[in-house]
């Protein structure tokens, strides 16, 4: 019995920490580029920047009147065994865009990521500078967001953060080499084709919470999957984004009563 029962009990908490987090992700009819809407103006600065999201558009009033928002500074509340993060991906074309607040890649269909019994699908990634989440009160250098959606609209997204180092990632210079320059518009080739798990860190430990977009409309119920490593990248590389995007994230939100879940 006493061989047991932790394992039971480690089980059901892992399982009730997914579901929780599944469950909080509410039903909405955004689609994964719902991150990056063209229709309301928005900013990171000035009058159109964050702390004026709410008035832009009734639709934005989460953003300033929700208790589950992101960024939050990343400290973990508990340690639970976590599942293995269940990454089905398989390689895509180039396909980036400028859509005005960030570089973002809409990925081939058909990779996916299964939490709880659900499969949520890879629709896109983008980055910011620096990470958006920090941990332990500290930014890192720059982070990609790999927005994933369910057939029911429920969203989750991995963050994957990077440090500075010496060597120029390999991958993302690929990506860098195209990136479109203007605002709206959009480069496509099929000759460059990468994986998205080729870019991503050996060791998958995580953080998982349940938080909202970043940008509005800070659509709340999103399951945020936080890497717990990071990947380097050349300063070269991270100057290049700021110098097209030189603030592009919103600032840390409360944590307010949410449990910041930790693999070991
Ligand atoms: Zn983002």
């Amino acid at each position: 019995m006493h061989r047991i029962l932790p394992i039971l009990f480690f089980s059901m908490i892992t399982i009730s920490a997914h579901t929780q987090a599944a469950e909080e992700a509410s039903t909405n009819s955004e689609t994964a580029d719902a991150e990056t809407p063209s229709s309301s103006q928005w900013s990171y600065t000035g009058n159109t920047g964050p702390e004026h999201w709410s008035q832009l558009h009734q639709n934005y009033k989460v953003c300033e009147y929700g208790d589950k928002q992101s960024p939050i500074n990343i400290r973990a509340t508990r340690t639970l065994e976590l599942p293995e993060l269940k990454l089905n991906y398989v390689s895509s074309k180039l396909n980036l865009t400028n859509n005005g607040h960030t570089i973002q890649q809409a990925y081939d269909q058909g990779s996916y990521m299964i939490l709880g019994k659900t499969r949520f699908n890879l629709m896109q990634f983008h980055f910011h500078s620096p990470s958006e989440h920090t941990f332990l009160g500290k930014y890192r250098a720059m982070v990609a967001h790999l927005v994933h959606e369910a057939d029911n609209g429920r969203l989750a997204i991995i963050a994957m953060t990077m440090h500075m180092g010496p060597k120029p990632h390999a991958i993302l210079q690929s990506l860098w080499d195209k990136m479109p320059t203007k605002a709206n518009q959009t480069v496509v080739d099929n000759k460059v084709k990468f994986n998205i798990i080729d870019m991503m860190p050996w060791d998958k430990g995580y953080f998982l919470y349940s938080g909202s977009l970043s940008e509005p409309p800070c659509t709340e119920g999103v399951t945020w999957l936080v890497l717990k490593e990071s990947i380097e990248v050349s300063p070269d590389q991270v100057n290049k984004f700021i110098s097209m995007f030189p603030t592009n994230i919103r600032p840390l939100q409360a944590q307010n009563n949410r449990f910041i879940n930790a693999t070991h």
